[in-house]
């Protein structure tokens, strides 16, 4: 699990960061909105945490409600040491799904994290469906008219994540992030080594390119759902 961390009070941000890698979550943070605005949507976290007083030109309220513009669907945990009822639904309203009022215990925080993870994991099981194929996460089988084939666990990764922004681009630094957890150098080729396995597997004989490179930017699965259903 993925936890984004925006908070400008170094204390603070190096509490949680050294907190939530001790408990086994991948952290990445940012110290300002506009770094942070750009880091989240290249890399869709499962969470953000989400001060309220930042520098940038947004504060909290306004980063969080431009992710939810730019269709981010990460978990937000907005943090303030502003308790007021009107913060509170401001912040709501502009798309957090949780609050905590400073000072919180860091066990207080570790309980609303996994609250809020617990809806991300619950978000979509069992099998991706479309009129022209379905894809099963759990045993990795892609169906594509009569033919069936099995992905590795890396490819079916990949495939997953393409499959449910369907029609959109996923750019390669969020496949790299995601996927391969940056542990590569993005210069390597080793996406394109997975995007022509895939190719391979799923594209082949004359069913039609599924799917498509973005040039300089990412791959995209094809949609073609809705006008074969
Ligand atoms: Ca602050």
């Amino acid at each position: 699990m993925k936890v984004f961390v925006v908070e400008d009070e170094q204390r603070i941000a190096q509490f949680l960061k050294k907190g939530l890698t001790e408990k086994g979550y991948a952290v990445d943070a940012a110290v300002d909105s506009d770094t942070a605005l750009e880091r989240i949507v290249a890399t869709s976290p499962d969470l953000v945490i989400l001060d309220l007083l930042l520098p940038g030109s947004r504060d909290g309220i306004e980063l969080c409600r431009e992710l939810r513009a730019r269709g981010v669907r990460s978990k937000v945990l907005m943090l303030t040491a502003r308790e007021t009822i009107e913060n509170k639904i401001e912040g709501l309203d502009a798309g957090a799904d949780d609050y905590l009022v400073k000072p919180f215990s860091f066990r207080e925080l570790l309980a609303r994290i996994r609250a809020l993870l617990r809806r991300v994991e619950a978000v979509e099981p069992g099998p991706l469906v479309f009129p022209d194929l379905s894809y099963e996460p759990e045993s990795r089988e892609v169906v594509r008219g009569d033919e069936t084939v099995r992905l590795t666990v890396r490819e079916g990764a990949l495939f997953e994540l393409l499959l449910r922004r369907r029609g959109k681009v996923v750019s390669r630094s969020e496949i790299q992030a995601r996927i391969w957890e940056d542990s590569f150098d993005l210069s390597t080729n080793i996406i394109d080594v997975y995007i022509n396995a895939l190719r391979k597997k799923i594209d082949g004989g004359d069913r039609g390119r599924l799917i498509e490179t973005v040039r300089g930017v990412g791959y995209r699965v094809r949609d073609t759902g809705a006008a074969e259903g």
